[in-house]
């Protein structure tokens, strides 16, 4: 119970760190997240592409 958890928070951790990694790559360090693949910017953290680019 506490290690899955313990897991989906990580995981949570992990996806939101990854959206903002994308941002900063993207030049915005102030964004949420950003396409990985234009650029813009994406208002929540589940998608690492935008609609054009997925
Ligand atoms: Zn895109």
């Amino acid at each position: 119970m506490f290690e899955s958890q313990y897991n989906d928070e990580m995981e949570a951790e992990v996806k939101h760190l990854e959206a903002q990694m994308r941002a900063i790559n993207a030049g915005h360090p102030e964004w949420l997240n950003a396409c990985s693949g234009c650029g813009c910017e994406l208002t929540g953290i589940e998608n690492s592409r935008c609609e054009k680019c997925r």
